[in-house]
């Protein structure tokens, strides 16, 4: 799976049921070939209805987590082959609420990643700060930190997507300006730059109380080249006026 240049995912977290599945019908027959890539990461339980459904249309699936083995005695845990299996081409890796209600190190983060470019998936890394680190003046070093931390070598733009997630913007409706977007989004372009041959090609998104509204501003800014969204994804309806702002 070869991650496309401008991709508007959507992070479904746990919300949606069968009945949400509808929405993706919505999405397929009002873009059939658009300009844009398209990933839905509904919960597990959804995934194979989901991407049955998706079946033929322009749209892929994701996970929003994977374990870091392949199989064993982990209970409740899901494996990237597991997901790949059920039809998954996308992963989330490392999103401040697992980080945050999960305690996930970078280091776990790393391995999952790991696993799941094994397995095949092309992995969506979060990154970002809290109101904290921001308001202490420590973003683009909490973000340099999670970059080295969370990302092993060797990985190439055909498997890894890099979101930029201020942890304060998601699910608040509070945005950072473009300014501040700009900034976290040149030092990301710059890191993966240095560390990978193809990081000029990478495909950089934008995560955080991205709705139809602002969407046009967001993607103005250098170096975003889509948006990770969680709430507005979930009706067809929000999702399409970001879709339509992107392509
Ligand atoms: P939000 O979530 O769009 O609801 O702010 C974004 C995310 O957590 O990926």
């Amino acid at each position: 799976m070869t991650a496309p240049k401008k991709l508007a995912a959507g992070n479904w977290k746990m919300n949606g049921s069968q009945e949400a599945l509808s929405e993706v019908d919505q999405l397929s027959s009002a873009y059939p070939a658009p300009g844009c890539g398209i990933v839905i990461c509904p919960p597990a339980t959804l995934i194979p209805a989901l991407s049955e459904r998706a079946r033929g249309t322009a749209i892929k699936v994701g996970a929003q987590d994977c374990h870091a083995e392949v199989s064993g005695a982990h209970t409740g845990d899901i494996s990237a082959k597991m997901l790949a299996e059920a039809g998954a081409d996308f992963v989330i890796l490392g999103h401040s609420e697992r980080r945050g209600d999960h305690g996930e190190t970078d280091d776990q983060v790393r391995a999952k990643l790991m696993a799941a470019v094994d397995a095949g998936l092309t992995v969506i890394i979060c990154v970002g700060e809290t109101l904290e680190q921001r308001d202490g003046g420590s973003t683009l070093d909490v973000v340099r930190g999670q970059l080295s931390g969370s990302i092993p070598d060797g990985l190439t733009a055909a498997n890894l997507v890099v979101a930029y997630e201020p942890v304060w913007a998601i699910g608040t409706g509070k945005v950072p300006t473009t300014e501040q977007i700009a900034e976290v989004h040149d030092l990301i372009r710059s890191e993966m730059t240095r560390r990978f041959a193809d990081g000029a090609a990478m495909t950089l998104l934008y995560g955080g109380s991205v709705k139809a509204a602002n969407a046009e501003e967001i993607f103005a800014v250098a170096n975003v080249d889509g948006a990770l969204v969680g709430g507005a994804s979930l009706r067809a309806d929000d999702f399409t006026g970001i879709i339509r702002a992107l392509e």
